[in-house]
């Protein structure tokens, strides 16, 4: 279970309303029973129920039974679509160890309000589940002049556009000197894809490589998800 809270020498750990129903109602764990917890930073750890009142499930916490392990610095930038699709992208960008998600707004974006709180809800639930030791971090909606003018330095820009110019993923990804280190970020247009004026200001960007996914027009959130799998099998772990 992935809490806020301090670890090391917490002795004692309470949880949230929701996760205290989920443990005590739908889990119905019983006194005693042995229950990881995450942070995000001190590793896992181990806890036993200690008390289970009403609307508060207290644990005690045992031992440190995993070390923190740094995830790859890969941040995807999207354009956001759909309610549902944008759970499905939160949830398996972090299965595929994404560290931070930015949604852009590009002219062609048509999704509505972003609810990034049922964002970070999504990639909390699937950290649990993929028993990662993080959970991505995300931003507002930023809009894309604004991403690109802010990049950070150094961080490497992987730009999927479906016009075919690009270099195959892959062949474009073993041809950079990187390692798991670097940090990096993968670039995924809106439905309407990108236009001519924004094609041109990301190509322009420095350490930027432009690849293509395949012949195919994926769906956004199916790029998104193809594009973090091959980053992570070309240079992640
Ligand atoms: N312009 C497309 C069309 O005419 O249908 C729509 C864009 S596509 C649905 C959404 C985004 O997914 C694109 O902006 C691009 O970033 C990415 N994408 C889709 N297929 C791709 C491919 N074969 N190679 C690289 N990127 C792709």
């Amino acid at each position: 279970l992935f809490v806020e809270d301090d670890l090391p020498g917490a002795g004692l750990v309470t949880l949230s309303a929701d996760q205290s129903h989920y443990l005590g109602n739908v889990m119905r764990a019983r006194i005693g029973d042995s229950v990881l917890l995450f942070n995000g930073r001190d590793g896992e750890w181990e806890a036993s129920v200690a008390e289970i009142a009403k609307k508060a499930v207290t644990l005690s916490l045992k031992a440190r039974t995993r070390d923190q392990a740094a995830s790859p610095d890969l941040w995807l930038c999207f354009a956001p679509i759909k309610r549902a699709r944008l759970d499905y992208i939160a949830e398996k960008a972090t299965e595929l160890g994404v560290s931070h998600i930015v949604p852009v707004m590009t002219r062609r974006t048509n999704a509505g309000r972003v609810n990034t709180d049922r964002l970070h809800a999504n990639a909390v639930e699937a950290a649990e589940q993929c028993e990662r030791l993080d959970v991505p971090t995300h931003t507002d909606p930023q809009k894309l002049e604004k991403l690109l003018a802010d990049w950070p330095e150094g961080r490497r820009l992987m730009f999927c556009d479906e016009d075919l110019s690009g270099k195959s993923a892959v062949e474009a990804l073993r041809e950079t000197a990187s390692n798991t280190t670097d940090p990096w970020g993968i670039l995924i247009g809106p439905e309407g894809g990108f236009d001519d004026a924004e094609r041109a200001m990301i190509r322009r960007m420095p350490q930027t490589i432009t690849v293509s996914l395949g012949r195919r027009i994926l769906r956004a959130d199916t790029a998104a998800m193809a594009a973090v799998a091959l980053w992570q099998a070309a240079i992640g772990d």
